[in-house]
């Protein structure tokens, strides 16, 4: 199976991610549906979820939606999402549940010129929604949830992101975290204020600077131009607490995306399973053409 899409470089140096500003987002002009995508990414889709050794109540989320109408699938195409909930006794479950629910639903239902704005916007519906949960009952205003999504439509993946939940892209032998961590530590990391090695001993390292449930939200957005035989991987904090970047690219590399989410669920439960982890891996086999992903009986 040959791809028509032609491959960005010949080397697997991973083309860094280009980051939007608020206002870039919003200010796409309005323009005609198309009927179907030129390019789809041809995937498979791998997720396991677990408690952990520690806790009591699974606060982490994973869900995804793939499209079948063409028309979806060229103007917002497939999206897979991680969430990990915080907020006392059961708060954190609804929050994840409620935000993963909430975003996916305004991502596809919105009438939205674009797939940024789509993603803005439903960040924005999920906060709001959190936000009224949180504020009308008792003992629920510390609920909120980091929410990391990939939508993956023509050639690229649009990710968008709030908390310490990452994405990250493994190409050839390269792993590269697209997503940056809205966290105290990793913020004092980027200023040079801290070390990595200080930010993962750090009391404060699960202190999140923005997350879903925060009065005010502002989501980063990247977009990662694709390859053949990429993959991403969406995690909570549970996987990257115990098992480096370097380990989870070995197994991604060597196992299919649900034996990957599997065994490295299995490794974050070996090196302690302190918190809930998620894993979800979605492996692009192939960038087809419209009419080559029709023939193949993929759309
Ligand atoms: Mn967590």
């Amino acid at each position: 199976m040959q791809s028509s899409h032609s491959r960005q470089s010949v080397n697997d140096e991973v083309e860094i991610t280009a980051k939007f500003r608020r206002s870039e987002v919003l200010a796409q002009p309005p323009r005609e549906p198309k009927a179907q995508p030129d390019i789809v990414p041809f995937v498979r889709f791998g997720a396991k979820t677990d408690l952990g050794n520690v806790r009591e109540n699974n606060e982490d989320k994973y869900d995804f939606f793939e499209p079948t109408e063409p028309m979806l699938l060229a103007e917002r195409g497939s999206v897979y999402a991680v969430c990990d909930g915080m907020g006392g006794h059961s708060a954190g479950q609804i929050a994840s549940e409620l935000a993963l629910k909430t975003f996916l639903k305004a991502y596809y239902d919105l009438e939205l010129p674009d797939i940024n704005t789509a993603l803005f916007t439903a960040v924005q519906a999920a906060n709001a929604l959190v936000r009224e949960v949180a504020q009308s009952i008792p003992g629920r205003r510390g609920m909120g949830t980091t929410l990391t999504a990939a939508a993956l439509c023509e050639g690229e993946a649009h990710v968008v992101h709030v908390g310490d939940s990452r994405c990250y892209l493994v190409r050839g032998e390269v792993i590269e975290q697209v997503t940056d961590d809205h966290s105290y530590v990793m913020e004092q990391v980027r200023q040079g204020l801290l070390s990595p090695e200080e930010a993962q001993y750090s009391p404060y390292r699960n202190v999140i600077t923005s997350s879903i449930g925060m009065e005010v939200l502002e989501p980063d957005i990247y977009r990662v131009p694709l390859q053949a035989g990429d993959r991403l991987v969406l995690c909570t904090d549970g996987l990257t607490t115990h098992v480096p970047d370097d380990r989870i690219a070995d197994v991604v590399r060597t196992h299919s995306p649900s034996a990957a989410a599997q065994r490295l669920v299995e490794m974050a439960l070996e090196e302690g399973g302190s918190d809930n982890v998620t894993v979800v891996v979605v492996h692009i086999l192939e960038l087809l053409s419209w009419e080559q992903a029709r023939q193949i009986g993929w759309v």
